[in-house]
This record gives C-alpha cells, structure tokens and sequence, in this order.
C-alpha cells in the first residue's frame, strides 16, 4: 500500500491534533497486556546459537542478528537507558559492533531507546514509519509529561522501505522485509529470515491487538496482516511484547479470537446501537487503558464501531 507524502501526513496531523498526540511508550503497561518482569532487566534468548537472538525487557522485544562483519538489531526500546542496556547485551554476544537497527513500527517502545545507541547507524523503515515519528514534533506544544513519548531527533530513519516486499541481504545475511499494508500502525513491517525460518512481526502480534488509528492503523488492516504472516515460509514469529515465540497454529487462534470480537459486534453497530452500548454488550471495562500522554488506547470493540460505522456510511 503506498500513500501520498502530503496527504497522509495531512491526515496524520489532524488525527494527532484530534487526540493530542500519542506514541506508546506505555504500550507494554497496558492492562490487555500484563508483563511480570522486573523494570531493568533484560533476558536474551537464543532462536539460533552465534546467530539469532531475542532480547526481551526494557520495552518491545528486539531481535539481534550477528552478522559477517556486524550485528543488525530490530527494535530499540523504550528510553535512552534501555537502549543503552540492549547495546551492552549485544556486547556480551559478540565484539561485532551494531551496524544497522531495522524498526517494526514508529511506537516509542520500540524507537525511543536508539538515543542509548552509538551515532553512525543505518536506520531502517518503513516510509509511513518516518512520517509518523516526524509529525510527533509537529504537535511537541501540546505533550504532555515532558515530552518523554518523542523519538530522539538525531535517531530518524535513514534507509527508508517505500516497496511492499525488499528482500536484500545484510552482512552475509538474508532478510525478506515485508509492508502487508496498514494495521497496528501506517508503517508497518515484518522482518522475515528465510535461514531461519522466523519473522519479527512488532506489534502485529500482541497478547492483545492494539490498533492506533491516530497512526492511519486498522483493524481491518489487521486481518489482511495475519494472512499474509500465515503465508510466510516460516515456523515461529516473534511478537513485540511476546513472552515466547509465536506458531501459526497460535496466530491462527488471535486470529480466530478477533474475528468473533467483529462477528459479535457488526450486528450491534448494523443495528445502530451506540458506541456505549456496544461497548456494554462486548464486556469492555468502564475506563478505556491509559495511553501514552494520558491518552486513552481504544478497545477492538471501539475501534470496530469506529470503522463499521465509516463503512457503513460510505457514499456509494
Ligand atoms: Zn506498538
């Protein structure tokens, strides 16, 4: 899927004007998905001995891949300190210095720690990914908290995917990266390694899908994602808050678990039930989760209202 620079981050500006703004560096605090860790500590896990690692803690999960001469890792973490402890991770694999970071999607818990990583990186992403952190400076005037959700400025991508499918290989090693369109956010991507047959997927795959509308994502995008995860050649897949890897079987369950959220809740929104209804007969809690700058998530169901109401206000 591709956008117009100047349209979407048109419509990105409104939708931040609209809520103020809203990264997710709280992300992994979220109800819908409980973390029992201690805050500091980071646990890093083998997906293939000297090669591929998961590094778990500090924020999103991040993949660490040790390449001929360098490492490539995925995913940052959340603050400048968390950042600087996965580099120090990394240290305890290999004396290869970190040369490239590919980023999943633009949310602070997953971009903000690159301020703790040394200066020089290649810094990959998605295009919408990119605007998407660049717009948040655009509405700084109205953070809150003292701007801790603003991605560090001199951190911005700088090897930018604009095709739906790059496959390239990186120090000796293949990565197919994969853009399925919209869902959790604009800029969406899978880092897919063939040789090993995992994707890292970010937040695509969550204990509970979070879209960000605020960031062009849909629920509806959501679906047309985990097809194209279950059409991958590979066996795990590694989610950005998961606490173990991921199998097609156990994707094709949040798959399933999400379909009866919209089967459930298009007949109460066809009907013209209102969001508070619907909201009622779905179970949600009274009080939507604390986001980022106090700024509520919305639940499946919402955003479901939200984007079957549009539908079914198309003008045809
Ligand atoms: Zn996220």
């Amino acid at each position: 899927m591709k956008y117009s620079s100047s349209l979407m981050l048109g419509a990105m500006a409104l939708a931040l004007m609209m809520v103020a703004g809203q990264g997710d560096a709280q992300e992994q605090a979220a109800p819908a998905a409980p973390r029992a860790q201690a805050p500091q500590g980071l646990t890093t896990h083998v997906i293939k001995e000297g090669k591929v690692y998961w590094v778990e803690g500090g924020g999103g999960n991040s993949g660490v891949i040790i390449g001929d001469k360098g490492v490539v890792v995925i995913d940052a973490k959340t603050t400048p300190e968390a950042g600087a402890q996965l580099v120090a991770e990394v240290a305890k694999l290999t004396p290869k210095p970190i040369t490239h970071v590919i980023l999943t999607h633009s949310d602070g818990d997953h971009v903000n720690g690159l301020a703790g990583f040394p200066d020089g990186l290649k810094i990959i992403a998605h295009e919408n990914n990119k605007m998407e952190q660049m717009a948040v400076y655009q509405f700084a005037a109205v953070e809150i908290g003292g701007g801790k959700c603003i991605p560090p400025a001199n951190r911005l991508p700088n090897l930018i995917i604009f095709k739906d499918t790059v496959s390239t290989t990186i120090d000796g090693e293949r990565f197919v990266i994969h853009h399925f369109g919209p869902a959790h956010t604009s800029g969406d991507l899978v880092i897919e390694m063939p040789a090993y047959k995992i994707a890292f997927v970010g937040d695509l795959i969550t204990n509970s899908v979070l879209i960000h509308p605020e960031k062009n994502g849909t629920f509806e995008g959501w679906f047309k994602n985990a097809q194209g995860l279950l059409g991958l050649n590979v066996d795990s897949y590694l989610g950005g808050h998961a606490r173990d890897l991921d199998t097609k079987d156990s994707l094709r369950k949040i798959v399933a678990g999400n379909e009866a959220v919209r089967a459930k809740a298009d007949p109460l929104v066809d009907a013209g039930k209102s969001l508070a209804e619907v909201k009622t007969a779905m179970g949600d809690p009274a009080k939507d989760a604390a986001g980022c700058r106090g700024i509520p998530y919305l639940s499946l169901p919402n955003i479901e209202f939200n984007e079957r109401t549009d539908r079914n206000n198309e003008l045809k």
